[in-house]
């Protein structure tokens, strides 16, 4: 039986998961919760609010929230990090096009899709355009779910060898959906999405805009015990981070400890971008925090060398069909509990130290942890965790929950790992 607050906190979860389809959608979902908990919008442009209080800074497709009471010489930064991104497929600059009679939209590929997990689904289509309004250029929020796109999988017919021999698809040419019948207008698109969004067509100046899946997150299983949804990898890590700063907050005094939450656009092309993990991002923000205390440089050094970093992303749970491709060593079970990732070449930052920090915080949680690592004849993935670590010089573990069909358009995990690892990051960030 599922108690009341992971109910509560599972259907929040479902909530936050069908409520972001973009990373401009999850930044925009996570900003409205920190509204209500009386955070305030820091614009980085304009001087830093001086103030103890709670604040967050919105960055694209990133935003980074924190809480600052009155710190004495103890200052120091306990850091969640997240990514807002999830691999699909995206418009090109000038995506109308047509094959066979058919309306279509040329795409690329974002991330390491499973490209096989895109084909037969009903798709919306979210994102920002950039408009032009009188004067001023603005980017505006956009998601159209009611025109409804797909991409069609090839009859088996057609493709007598795809069960035995396996499904190789072209992205150029196998990936590019279909929304109508009869070739329409360059710029149909886009102006039709503009229509969606109350703007003028020709006010739209350009777009980022995606695709997905339009199936909402449910709960299944026997015993409700899974979720499946799109986006889980890492949506629900930027949910956890979220609800347990909320928690943090709310708890009172904050004493020396800064407790900062980040979520990051682009971990899945490598953070390399103006906002994601691998910018100036996080450790600029943290030198204006450390600044408005009244801290200088030396302050600065002293507080990271006292912090710690969590770097929470998707881990991988040992696959029924596939246990072969796992460490037998060591099982990770849906609902097991938060994953605690290692790899000996540090494309996750655990060590002994971070690792024991976050298995401690899980203790005082009341949650049981699971240890993962691949098996020594595969590589291994990575995530924003060595990167913050090498652009902070902080401690970083790289934690997660456990989940099944990662980087597919729909994945799926446990149902009750989600609020444990809320309330196991919540700990982290108090701190010992
Ligand atoms: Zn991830």
């Amino acid at each position: 039986m599922m108690g009341a607050m992971t109910a509560a906190h599972l259907a929040d979860l479902l909530s936050f998961l069908d409520a972001s389809p973009s990373p401009y959608h999850a930044v925009a979902t996570a900003a409205s919760r920190m509204e209500q908990a009386e955070f305030h919008e820091v614009d980085e442009r304009r001087p830093w609010p001086k103030e103890p209080g709670r604040y967050f800074v919105r960055r694209g497709g990133s935003l980074v929230a924190w809480a600052v009471g009155e710190p004495g010489p103890d200052l120091r930064f306990r850091i969640i990090g997240a990514h807002t991104d999830s691999p699909n497929l995206r418009l090109k600059p000038a995506p109308d096009t047509s094959g066979s009679g058919f309306r279509q939209l040329g795409v690329e590929v974002y991330g390491g899709a499973l490209y096989n997990s895109w084909l037969d689904r009903d798709l919306g289509v979210s994102g920002r355009l950039t408009v032009r309004i009188g004067t001023d250029v603005v980017d505006v929020l956009v998601r159209v779910d009611d025109i409804g796109l797909r991409v069609p999988q090839l009859a088996v017919h057609l493709d007598r060898e795809v069960n035995t021999k396996g499904l190789v698809l072209n992205p150029q040419v196998h990936l590019t959906p279909v929304w109508g019948l009869t070739p329409g207008e360059p710029g149909e698109f886009v102006a039709l999405v503009a229509d969606r969004a109350s703007v003028p067509a020709d006010a739209v100046i350009s777009h980022d805009l995606m695709l997905h899946d339009l199936t909402p997150a449910r709960v299944l299983g026997a015993d409700r015990e899974f979720i499946a949804s799109a986006r889980i990898d890492n949506l629900l890590s930027c949910h956890s981070g979220v609800a347990s700063l909320l928690q943090v907050v709310e708890g009172g005094d904050l004493g020396d400890v800064v407790p900062l939450v980040c979520l990051f656009d682009h971990e899945e092309i490598g953070s390399t971008s103006a906002a994601g993990a691998g910018s100036s991002m996080l450790p600029t923000i943290i030198e204006r925090i450390v600044g408005a205390t009244g801290g200088d440089r030396e302050t600065l050094a002293a507080a990271l060398a006292r912090s710690a970093c969590a770097s929470a992303d998707g881990a991988h749970a040992t696959h029924p069909n596939y246990s072969d491709r796992h460490d037998a060593k060591h099982h990770i079970a849906l609902d097991g509990g938060p994953v605690i990732k290692y790899n000996a070449n540090v494309r996750y930052a655990t060590d002994g130290p971070s690792a024991a920090a976050f298995a401690l915080a899980c203790e005082r949680a009341d949650v049981a942890h699971q240890h993962f690592v691949m098996r020594s004849d595969m590589a291994c993935g990575s995530t924003i965790g060595p990167t913050t670590a090498a652009r902070l010089g902080v401690s970083t573990v790289d934690v997660g929950v456990a989940q099944l069909s990662m980087h597919s358009a729909r994945e799926m995990c446990g149902s009750a790992d989600p609020e444990r690892f809320s309330r196991a990051l919540a700990e982290f960030l108090m701190g010992d």
